[in-house]
């Protein structure tokens, strides 16, 4: 499990049009047009996450591409231990085992 210490946000959804849209964006980085319901252009409600399992949809993304900055910190966990990664943008070395 990877703790990112910042909240993702990973579907956002609109209740009156019953729509509902992937995202995997920092909450920091939304803005208003990006929470916008492609139906109505009201703001929809966001689902957000702060760690990762390995089984998320936004796992094929970069952490780039979600809006972890580069030499972000992130912890694993594992049981009561925990160890802190810091990105070096070798996405492959620190995503490689949840990713499988
Ligand atoms: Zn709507």
């Amino acid at each position: 499990m990877l703790d990112f210490h910042r909240e993702i946000v990973y579907r956002m959804e609109c209740k009156q049009c019953d729509v509902s849209v992937a995202a995997s964006k920092l909450l920091g980085k939304m803005t208003e047009s990006d929470a916008a319901c492609p139906k109505c252009g009201e703001v929809m409600a966001i689902d957000m996450c702060h760690s990762i399992s390995g089984d998320e949809a936004f796992l094929d993304k970069t952490f780039a591409e979600i809006g972890i900055p580069a030499f972000d910190i992130v912890s694993g966990r594992c049981g009561m231990k925990e160890r802190f990664y810091e990105l070096s943008g070798d996405r492959a070395a620190v995503l490689g085992n949840i990713a499988n």
